[in-house]
């Protein structure tokens, strides 16, 4: 266990606070390998608790889950044009078994089109083969060369990749709404993440895609981070890798595909957004531990206390509480279970035990309260559930607190100087687009609001007709 609790403040210098955290909490740790890390089991259970709440609901729309290969031959990969292009620099290959060079060199995935839709043709032959929906938890290799930070930018990173094959277009684009509400779901109703929603635009989409809808999350130091995303392929790889299938006419027909995914990224959002001074604070419903049980022990009365937090403890499983009995100080133990971000605290001392009371604690807020024995566990379930919408409540507040409407270059630049996120109108135009990540010294537009305004203002940065509400700020 660490030594020491976390030593900066997050405002302060917040890059040197995520370090700490994620070290000194357990929640991860570096290796040899630069920008590969280790999810320290703590942690691991949060990325569970997300695998599990994907798995639930996609099982609601037929989506079957499957596994394929890690290497991907390179003329397979290649074969859409616009999507190699856009992972080429990022992909790292394997050339040698041993000593022997390989005939082909092998890709290691940066993500799986190319070797799922190879497998899609063969297994589609007509209509009654449509819709096919494949989802597979996978590993994947992006050799970043940016300064890797744990969670968000990684070189090998975790995530769902959901792959779906229909006969129309009409019911490829609708299935856009439950994945997207799956994803706000799992970060706004479990993770406590605001998220802003939107079409992403035409230089910042997936490589290969028709277009991309993604959840964007903005962050205490003022950037967004891209957290899940759901692409519209259209026929695009339908035509490159031959996912083609007869119809009813029996005439054949290139099929209508989307690709979705939620990545471990989410763990350092998570850890962005609710984290504090003393450490991690995590939302009641992905916790691991909704509490931690801590005996306050005074020489000579430890064992009225501990035979009392035993007792309890009893009643405390459905919480997978923590009964801390470990020989550490109480207020070592307090620093360590709060760095961790463990949502509530249950102390109990001598004085407790004769009052018949305890002592809760609550992780986001500090507050303490002063409980009967015998309300304790609905105390703690109340405790729970106001954790929960308060960190939401938090996380949205913070957003929409730094939000700013801009209406010409001038005014951008300040709110990126300032931190915040941009609301602007943009003509569509990608010049003015390069121009404003150049201008701001690299905000980008992050996304399109799916909710677009009826009347729309000017350019943002040429001052022409404006066509799209736009959210612009630096991002990771
Ligand atoms: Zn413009």
């Amino acid at each position: 266990m660490a030594e020491k609790g976390i030593t900066v403040k997050k405002n302060e210098n917040f890059s040197e606070w995520y370090t700490q955290v994620i070290q000194k909490a357990e929640l991860a740790d570096y290796t040899g390998v630069s920008g590969c890390i280790v999810f320290r089991p703590y942690y691991y259970a949060v990325w569970e608790k997300i695998m599990d709440l994907v798995n639930a609901r996609i099982k609601k729309y037929s989506v079957k889950n499957a596994y394929f290969p890690l290497f991907i031959p390179e003329s397979l990969l290649i074969k859409e044009e616009e999507h190699v292009e856009g992972f080429a620099p990022e992909v790292a290959w394997v050339t040698h078994a041993g000593k022997t060079k390989l005939n082909e060199k092998l890709a290691i995935r940066p993500t799986s089109e190319a070797i799922m839709y190879d497998s899609f043709s063969k297994w589609i032959r007509s209509w009654r083969d449509l819709p096919l929906k494949i989802n597979q938890w996978s590993n994947v290799v992006r050799w970043e060369f940016k300064h890797p930070v744990p969670f968000l930018r990684t070189r090998e990173f975790l995530f769902n990749e959901g792959h779906t094959v229909f006969a129309t277009e009409k019911e490829s684009l609708k299935e856009q709404d439950w994945v997207i509400e799956m994803y706000r779901y799992i970060c706004e109703d479990y993770l406590g993440i605001y998220s802003m929603i939107g079409r992403k635009t035409e230089k910042e989409k997936f490589a290969g895609a028709v277009f991309s809808v993604s959840l964007e999350h903005f962050m205490p130091n003022g950037k967004a981070i891209q957290g899940p995303i759901f692409h519209h392929d259209g026929q695009k790889f339908a035509k490159a890798y031959d996912v083609t299938f007869l119809n009813k006419n029996e005439k054949k027909e290139y099929a209508w595909q989307n690709t979705w995914a939620i990545s471990s990224r989410m763990l350092g959002v998570l850890i962005y957004s609710h984290g504090d001074d003393k450490g991690l604070v995590l939302p009641p419903k992905v916790a691991p531990n909704k509490c931690v049980l801590v005996p306050i022990l005074i020489k000579g009365k430890e064992k009225n206390v501990l035979k009392k937090c035993k007792d309890l403890n009893r009643n405390l499983k459905k919480f997978d509480c923590i009964f801390d009995d470990s020989d550490y100080s109480a207020g070592w133990k307090f620093n360590q279970w709060e760095m961790k971000g463990v949502p509530v605290r249950i102390e109990v001392g001598p004085k407790d035990v004769e009052k018949k009371q305890v002592v809760l604690v609550r992780r986001d807020t500090g507050e303490k309260l002063f409980v009967k024995e015998s309300e304790m566990v609905k105390k703690i379930e109340e405790l729970l559930l106001d954790i929960q919408n308060n960190l939401y409540k938090r996380s949205k507040k913070m957003a929409l607190d730094n939000m700013v409407d801009v209406k010409d270059t001038k005014e951008l630049k300040k709110a990126i100087k300032d931190k915040k996120l941009a609301k602007a109108f943009w003509c569509g135009d990608q010049g003015c687009e390069e121009m404003m990540k150049d201008q701001t010294g690299g905000a980008k537009i992050l996304n399109m609001p799916l909710n677009q305004p009826k009347k729309f203002g000017k350019c943002v940065y040429c001052g022409k007709d404006g066509k799209h509400l736009a959210y612009i700020a630096k991002s990771y």
